[in-house]
């Protein structure tokens, strides 16, 4: 473990900051273990638009920009099996470790079942790229967790498609929900908040029924992966209005967006009072992302990180997606100056990676002029209905500790598997009143909807019916 001492910057604004470096020059032997094998697996499958190379041209910003020797650097200790197994299917997680280029021929109908081939290709190096990623977001949860410091930061980390038992959008292992879990191990209240251009279904889901764990997921939707994040769609059983989603139009651009997430987001902190915030900076909703059609500057997406940090809440900062690389670097180098209360020059300093930044060699580029399909009267009724959801939150629900659980210690690399009694269930901690399973409160509900509901939209109700459905009946679902 490499740290730096923090210097000048955290300690006169009385904020710690760590970094989870899973891209770094001062840990050669991780660059050996899954840097090599990046480069080799994006020749070998060329047109895929995930570089991890985004990464490493991140760390060379941060440390050219000089904002390393302000925070810790921790090169993290890789997750276990038995770590990753707290969320994911135990076979789905051995068959992660298990497949290599070379044998995926032979396991054609495991591909299929766990979704793993064309969007999540199979590559040397894939199970130590998992165990990397998901490790760092976990030991920046753990060191949150002992008040190490106030904002910890793994921007290889963020893959919030995975589901438990599928591999999906280019994620494999879901390090959100696992940073989460560990959270949860000392914060009654969790809040997860999405800028990602697509809807962070993986989390979502994985949440969806509990009170402790609330998501925000800000997403273009209509006919755009993975489909899912209905503004209808609220969480279910106890979760409900636990899970929130803005869906948005193409070309979002900086003041519509933060007149929509700073409305939302103050509500949020005041009505649910997490203890710790985890926030997924995917850079794919920046203006000429290669796959994303949102027009946010960097400043207006980084708005967002300050936004967040001024509540004082302990705060993960995770990457995500983001396809056109040099922006992506930018776009994280400039977040983290905001979490470290560092405002960067324009101008960038040279580096390795400087061709990549012509013709203007700046941290910053303009939004463009495309239009912006959402009209403010849509944005109107997105902030009611959400502040109306908002409203039906009385109060922050709480939760008895017993005893704390340890620490994933992230020490060291075994085999262990996981028991199923290890993984987490969202109900088995909880103050649950009503422990049927979920099909008998699904159909219970779908036989009684509440008195509040009675009024509302017919349309809207037959939504949240068809979407709870499709919910308790996912063969994958964690609960
Ligand atoms: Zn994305």
């Amino acid at each position: 473990m490499i740290r730096f001492h923090c210097k000048e910057a955290g300690e006169a604004l009385g904020t710690n900051f760590i970094l989870c470096c899973c891209s770094s020059s001062s840990s050669p032997n991780l660059e050996d273990l899954v840097l090599v094998d990046f480069d080799n697996w994006a020749m070998e499958t060329g047109g895929h638009p995930m570089k991890p190379h985004r990464i490493r041209m991140t760390h060379a910003l941060l440390a050219h920009y000089g904002l390393l020797q302000h925070m810790h650097v921790l090169k993290p200790n890789p997750a276990r099996e038995k770590d990753l197994c707290r969320f994911h299917a135990d076979d789905y997680v051995s068959f992660l470790k298990s497949i290599t280029p070379e044998t995926q021929q032979d396991q054609l109908r495991q591909l299929k079942r766990f979704n793993v081939g064309e969007d999540c290709p199979v590559f040397d190096g894939l199970y130590p790229f998992c165990q990397t990623y998901a490790g760092g977001s976990v030991g920046g949860s753990v060191k949150l967790n002992h008040g190490h410091c106030d904002i910890a930061i793994n921007w290889a980390g963020g893959l919030h498609h995975a589901k438990k038992c599928e591999a999906s959008g280019f994620c494999y292992v879901n390090d959100i929900v696992l940073a989460i879990l560990e959270l949860l191990k000392v914060h009654e209240r969790v809040l997860y908040v999405d800028i990602d251009i697509h809807h962070g279904d993986g989390v979502e889901e994985a949440f969806y029924t509990t009170d402790r764990v609330m998501t925000v997921s800000f997403h273009k939707f209509g006919d755009y992966f993975p489909g899912t994040g209905d503004i209808r769609d609220i969480g279910y059983g106890k979760g409900k209005y636990y899970s929130l989603n803005v869906p948005l139009d193409d070309g979002i651009d900086d003041e519509s967006y933060q007149s929509l997430f700073k409305p939302i987001m103050g509500k949020v902190m005041e009505v649910f009072r997490p203890g710790a915030v985890v926030l997924q900076c995917g850079a794919d909703s920046l203006s000429g992302d290669r796959l994303g059609c949102f027009n946010l500057s960097i400043k207006g997406h980084a708005e967002c990180v300050k936004y967040m940090r001024s509540f004082n809440v302990p705060l993960l900062l995770l990457g995500g997606g983001g396809y056109t690389i040099r922006n992506v670097a930018r776009c994280w180098c400039y977040e983290t100056g905001v979490a470290l209360g560092i405002e960067l020059d324009d101008k960038m300093p040279q580096h390795e990676y400087y061709e990549y930044f012509g013709p203007d060699y700046t941290l910053h580029v303009a939004a463009s002029n495309m239009e912006n399909k959402n009209s403010w009267h849509l944005l109107e009724d997105i902030r009611a209905k959400l502040l109306d959801y908002l409203s039906k939150l009385q109060h922050a629900p709480s939760v008895q500790f017993q005893e704390r659980p340890p620490d994933a210690d992230l020490q060291e690399v075994d085999d262990d598997q996981v028991g199923e009694d290890e993984r987490w269930d969202p109900e088995s901690d909880m103050d649950i009143d009503d422990q049927r399973p979920l099909p008998s409160r699904v159909k219970t509900e779908f036989l009684e909807p509440e008195a509040k509901d009675v009024g509302d939209n017919m349309k809207e109700d037959e939504h949240n019916r068809e979407a709870e459905q499709a919910f308790s009946g996912s063969s994958c679902l964690k609960v």
